[in-house]
């Protein structure tokens, strides 16, 4: 049965930036330190896939227009690209917290096509900044692996706080720890 890491985007792959939240300019566009080659690495050595998950609040308003998210987004594809990293399928909800959307992380709805069995969630995994991120791993019934520090993070009230030490897999502090880590899991 085929495995996944489900990958959060910004604060995981590239900095999320403070105040706005919103890389809508290619000044803003930064990796996180070593993600392109301990993804790479991860898979030239393991069978995971990658499918990309990301909540974009507002993607499509005058706040956030559509014209300034694609170009550093689409850029940020090519880079990982061109070291052989592909995702299966780059999913992004467009809804706020407040409009309770089951497509919104932590909510599965933009999931659901995964949940038929047909994948090994035990032995896949949410890797993520948030603990949304890691209440979306208990949700999809695989393990979370948190970047940064989760004693550190915001919870936004969505999260079953009492369940995050047995979902949460690794506390990761940087992409080498967690290369290996799923190392010794596959
Ligand atoms: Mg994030």
């Amino acid at each position: 049965m085929k495995k996944i890491l489900f990958l959060d985007r910004d604060g995981t792959l590239i900095v999320e930036p403070p105040g706005d939240w919103q890389i809508d300019r290619f000044e803003k566009l930064e990796f996180l330190p070593k993600v392109i080659q301990n993804l790479a690495d991860i898979l030239q050595k393991t069978d995971y896939e990658l499918v990309m998950i990301t909540n974009q609040d507002g993607l499509g308003t005058e706040s956030y227009p559509e014209d300034s998210f694609w170009g550093p987004h689409h850029l940020m594809m090519k880079i990982l690209q061109t070291e052989g990293i592909k995702f299966k399928e780059v999913l992004i909800d467009i809804t706020y917290q407040k409009d309770e959307a089951d497509t919104r992380k932590p909510f599965t709805g933009l999931l659901r096509h995964y949940m038929d069995g047909s994948v090994d969630m035990a032995n896949s995994y949410v890797v993520g900044d948030r603990l949304t991120d890691m209440q979306l791993a208990i949700n999809l019934g695989c393990q979370g692996i948190m970047i940064g520090k989760s004693e550190d993070a915001t919870d936004d009230g969505m999260c079953e706080l009492d369940k995050m030490p047995a979902a949460i897999a690794l506390d990761a502090n940087n992409w080498d720890e967690i290369r290996d880590f799923l190392l010794t899991q596959s």
